[in-house]
C-alpha cells in the first residue's frame, strides 16, 4: 500500500493514518516529524525553518522535497508507505509523481479527510502532542491514559507552538489556498477517496480500511 492522507489541520489525519499504517504494516513518512527532528537537533536546516514552522507557514518546496528524497528508500517503494503532511502543494504533488514514476511505482489511494473550519478550530483547542514520537491526543475527545504522558512511549505531552489558536487560523487559510488544489489533482487521476472526519474515530478508521481493502 502506497498512500497519501490529505486534510486540514485537526481533521484527525494523524490519528487515522497511524492506525491505517499499522493495519497494512507500512511505514509512516511525516515531513512535519522530519522537520521537527531537524529543529530538535539544531541542524542548519532545522534552524532555518524553525521560525517559518512556528508561524504556521509552509517550508519551501525544494527543502521539503529534498528531505523526502533523502528519506525514502527503495525498500519503502517496494513495501509501501503512508505520507503524513506531504504533498502539501501542487509543486510537491507533481515532484512526488515524478519521483515515484522514476522508481516504477504509483500511489494506490489518496485519503482525503474533510472537516469544516468551525469544527477544526474547536478541536485544535484541546490538541496535545507527544514531544518524542509525535502521537496526537486531544484533552477532550482522545485523552492519554495518564495525564500529560504519551501512552506509547511515556514522553511528555505538550501543545505544539503551531497549534495555538491564532496560528491555527493562519494554518487553515494557507491549507485552503495551497493544499486544497491537490485534491482536484488526485481526483483527476482517479485516486481520491473522500471521507468525513466528523464522527466516531474507530468507525472512520473502519471505513477507510474497508475502502482500501476493496481497492486491492
Ligand atoms: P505537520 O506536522 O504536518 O502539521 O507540519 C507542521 C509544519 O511543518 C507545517 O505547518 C509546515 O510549517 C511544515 N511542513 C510539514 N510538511 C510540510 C510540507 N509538505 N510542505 C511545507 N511545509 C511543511
Amino acid at each position: 500500500m502506497r498512500l497519501i492522507f490529505i486534510g486540514p489541520p485537526g481533521a484527525g489525519k494523524g490519528t487515522q493514518l497511524v492506525r491505517v499504517a499499522e493495519y497494512f504494516g507500512v511505514k509512516k513518512i511525516s515531513t512535519g516529524d522530519i522537520l521537527r527532528e531537524q529543529i530538535a537537533l539544531k541542524t542548519p536546516l532545522g534552524l532555518s525553518v524553525e521560525e517559518t514552522m512556528n508561524r504556521g507557514a509552509y517550508v519551501a518546496d525544494d527543502i521539503v522535497l529534498q528531505l523526502v528524497r533523502d528519506r525514502i528508500t527503495s525498500e519503502d517503494f517496494k513495501e509501501g508507505f503512508v505520507f503524513d503532511g506531504f504533498p502539501r502543494t501542487l509543486e510537491q504533488a507533481d515532484s512526488l509523481w515524478a519521483i515515484l514514476d522514476m522508481a516504477g511505482v504509483t500511489i494506490d489511494k489518496v485519503v482525503y479527510i474533510n472537516v469544516d473550519d468551525a469544527v477544526i478550530i474547536s478541536r485544535m483547542a484541546g490538541r496535545i502532542t507527544c514531544s518524542s514520537c509525535g502521537k496526537p491526543y486531544n484533552i477532550l475527545s482522545y485523552p492519554p491514559k495518564s495525564e500529560g504522558v504519551c501512552d506509547d512511549c511515556g514522553a511528555e505531552l505538550s501543545m505544539r507552538e503551531d497549534d495555538k489558536p491564532e496560528t491555527v487560523k493562519r494554518r487553515l487559510a494557507i491549507y485552503r489556498e495551497l493544499t486544497e488544489p491537490i485534491i482536484d489533482y488526485y481526483e483527476e487521476r482517479g485516486l481520491l477517496f473522500e471521507i468525513s472526519g466528523v464522527g466516531d474515530a474507530d468507525e472512520i478508521t473502519r471505513l477507510i480500511i474497508e475502502t482500501l481493502n476493496a481497492e486491492e
